[in-house]
């Protein structure tokens, strides 16, 4: 079953729990299907590279790993704080993200 995330690509989320604990980053890219996202510089993990065009050296890189978006709280951007977030309908008939603490309408 795919979770319901209300994170999109570009938030500033602070990571909940694990080594990442209190860190803050940009989000890379939202697994929807599996309910992950990737978080720019966080959880990374080691990867061995092959030489590529690219990177002609290969070696060793640093990846981010996807993170269970449970895992992870968005940052609002007007009181600045891991916050839960709403979706509410506008007069539009549209849907925004209203954070739960000061109200205010992210994105
Ligand atoms: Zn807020």
């Amino acid at each position: 079953m795919a979770v319901r995330t209300l994170l999109k690509k570009g938030d500033e989320v602070m990571v909940l729990s694990g080594k990442d604990r209190g860190r803050r980053g940009k989000i890379q890219r939202v697994l929807a299907g599996e309910g992950k996202v990737i978080v720019e510089g966080l959880n990374l993990a080691k990867k061995h590279a092959r030489p590529t065009k690219t990177n002609p050296q290969g070696g060793v890189i640093d990846k981010a790993l996807p993170l269970p978006a449970g895992k992870v709280m968005l940052v609002c951007q007007g009181c600045n704080k891991p916050t839960r977030i709403r979706r509410e309908e506008a007069v539009d008939g549209t849907w925004v993200r209203v954070c739960r603490r000061c109200g205010r309408t992210i994105d």
